[in-house]
């Protein structure tokens, strides 16, 4: 059995869980995967509307998604993809050949429910009323806010994605979140968490997407970077802070076209004037310490959903 058949019979075995049974491993994923739960009933209980019809709104959303986020947020209503049916054609077009769904994913073809259902926790969490920067009491902060929400989903995807060492599974799990994770960025994450335990382990790993939202034309964490951030405990061995350095580069490996594009046309939308390098004034270094603002609000929003059973995590380590 090819992986590709493999995953339509692992959705099919789940495919109640959920109502979205038309999304590919939306329903694996909520059953199996303790933090993709969370979220969604996080999101169900404060009303929150999933839709996965294809319909004239879903078509419309997802041609001009980015202009259409104040849907999301502000109607409540996320829109999730129906590519269950089109990846079944796939797998009985081509039964002898052995593809695997990443090879055949697209940014068009996957399902972005979880990162958007981050957002959206973001954006209670913060109380936006608002995606302009001009109703901002704030604009300084909500840039930090913004940029805290990004880096929140991409940790989330990536910690949805870890526990399946299976292909097939983690394809389901690939297919329900932005990019993939190499064996070098995986195997960095694993051994940074059995010395310093999980919740450090997504402490760190959140500073890495933070920064590489923030510098987001650099391809790697900048020289130096890491050092500063040291705490006390992991700078007393260069090993970790080598270690440390190498959890952080994980944000980095978000594609470029995304940090630099989409995020980029994101923030103008929103009313960044001049290019987000000079809209954010505030102190990087600064923030991505403990005592910041926006490393508290993430540190009380992943509590409200990583207090799940640890060892669901450290299964595929
Ligand atoms: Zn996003």
């Amino acid at each position: 059995m090819s992986v590709i058949q493999n995953c339509i019979e692992i959705h099919n075995q789940f495919a109640k869980c959920t109502p979205l049974s038309n999304t590919l491993g939306d329903g694996f994923m909520y059953q199996t995967s303790p933090i993709f739960k969370r979220v969604r009933d996080l999101l169900t209980a404060q009303n929150y509307t999933f839709k996965n019809e294809l319909c004239e709104e879903t078509n419309e959303f997802f041609l001009t998604q980015l202009f259409q986020l104040d849907k999301i947020y502000f109607e409540k209503k996320l829109f999730a993809r129906h590519n269950y049916q089109a990846l079944m054609k796939i797998a009985l077009k081509f039964p002898d050949k052995d593809i695997t769904l990443p090879e055949i994913t697209t940014l068009e073809c996957y399902s972005a429910l979880l990162h958007e259902s981050v957002h959206c926790l973001c954006q209670q969490y913060f109380g936006w009323a608002s995606l302009d920067v001009k109703n901002q009491p704030d604009p300084e902060k909500f840039f930090q806010e913004l940029i805290t929400a990004e880096s929140m989903a991409i940790s989330t995807e990536f910690l949805a994605c870890i526990p399946y060492s299976n292909t097939a599974e983690r394809s389901l799990a690939y297919m329900n979140s932005l990019g993939y994770i190499n064996a070098e960025d995986e195997l960095s994450f694993k051994q940074f968490q059995k010395l310093f335990g999980f919740e450090t382990a997504v402490d760190w790993l959140f500073r890495g997407y933070f920064a590489s939202n923030y510098f987001y034309e650099a391809v790697a964490l900048p020289p130096g970077v890491a050092k500063t951030f040291r705490n006390k405990e992991l700078a007393q061995d260069p090993r970790y802070a080598a270690l440390t350095e190498a959890v952080m580069n994980i944000g980095f490996r978000v594609n470029k076209p995304f940090r630099q594009h989409t995020a980029q046309t994101f923030f103008k939308l929103v009313g960044v004037e001049g290019g987000l390098k000079n809209a954010m004034t505030f102190d990087i270094y600064k923030t991505l310490q403990d005592g910041s603002y926006v490393m508290k609000a993430a540190k009380e929003i992943f509590s409200q959903y990583l207090k799940t059973e640890e060892e669901s995590y450290a299964k595929g380590s």
